[in-house]
């Protein structure tokens, strides 16, 4: 259990980090005119002060006189909010971890053991029971025209999941998440914070993809969201990270708007979710790629605070 002690102890390093990064003048906007610069092994905190350029394809906008110091406000601003959000929420898993135990977290999932008692291999396999079931559900009508299900990919000890909606229509093909430009979307973000794909575990809220990729309907995520709790069950991650309005909705069981979602961090148990925009939702409209480097940032930072590296 975390102490305020070790709470004080982290706000004070995450503030001191963040303080550094800014006297080194890193550059952390999706506007920056040089091109990122990633070193080979990217220590977390080195990763966070990547220039974000990584996430954007448009062109630099011309450069305003006081640009640099719009830049300069911004970040401090970021800093600043970055921080609280950081301090509040790790006060909050402590509060969470006192109040209930961590196998109480998905209640619904019948999960087949606590996270903690199972190795990687345990849970590796378990995932792979649990894909080969969904291989063959017919639970709802999605199983008529699906190419092949969709399971989930990356570690299965990972520390961060990130859940999105369904699959599209690539992934329909290849029977992984994210996979077609909105993965590659997603990529580039996790590198920009110096994730690899391998680092993290991908999912959606269904398995199996909707015809010309409408909106899940009410039956099929009351169908289908059984799967995603016992894989979030197996995994035990520190943080889970919701990609979009449909897989924030799905799991927190609320129909707030996707702005007022991603001014707070939420909790299933004591575990944090985050929720930002959709990699596709990016890519239909890139000005929200700016709120979604900085809701990355903050779940990295949140992820080192929580694992006592920040
Ligand atoms: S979407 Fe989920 S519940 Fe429906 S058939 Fe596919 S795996 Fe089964």
């Amino acid at each position: 259990m975390t102490s305020s002690d070790d709470l004080d102890r982290l706000a004070a390093d995450l503030g001191a980090w963040v303080r550094q990064q800014r006297e080194l003048g890193h550059e952390w906007y999706l506007d920056a005119g040089e091109p990122a610069v990633v070193p080979a092994d990217p220590s977390p905190r080195t990763a966070l002060a990547l220039p974000a350029r990584l996430l954007a394809r448009e062109p630099s906008p011309p450069v305003a006189p006081n640009a640099d110091a719009d830049k300069a406000t911004r970040e401090a601003d970021f800093a600043r909010e970055c921080e609280a959000f950081v301090r509040d929420t790790v006060a909050r898993v402590a509060r969470e971890r006192a109040a209930a135990p961590q196998a109480d977290i998905f209640s619904a999932a019948a999960a087949p053991a606590a996270p903690a008692s199972l190795s990687r291999d345990e849970k590796m396999a378990t995932l792979a029971d649990l894909a080969a079931g969904v291989t063959s559900c017919v639970r709802c009508r999605l199983a008529e025209k699906r190419t092949q299900t969709v399971f989930g990919v990356g570690d299965p000890d990972a520390g961060i999941v990130f859940v999105g909606e369904a699959p599209g229509r690539e992934e329909d093909l290849q029977g992984e998440p994210f996979v077609g430009r909105a993965g590659q979307l997603l990529n580039e973000i996790l590198k920009a914070i110096g994730l690899r794909r391998e680092d993290v575990y991908i999912c959606n809220i269904l398995k199996c993809r909707p015809p010309e990729n409408r909106d899940p309907e009410a039956d099929e995520v009351e169908q289908c969201e059984p799967y995603l709790k016992r894989q979030l069950a197996v995994i035990g991650p520190t943080v889970i990270c919701c990609l979009g309005r449909h897989a924030a909705h799905t799991l927190l069981r609320t129909n707030a708007s996707l702005s007022a979602l991603r001014e707070r961090a939420h909790f299933l148990g004591d575990v944090p979710v985050v929720v930002t925009y959709h990699p596709a939702a990016l890519l239909r409209n890139p000005h929200w790629k700016r709120p979604t480097w900085d809701d990355v940032r903050k779940l990295r930072a949140l992820y080192e605070a929580l694992r006592g590296k920040a």
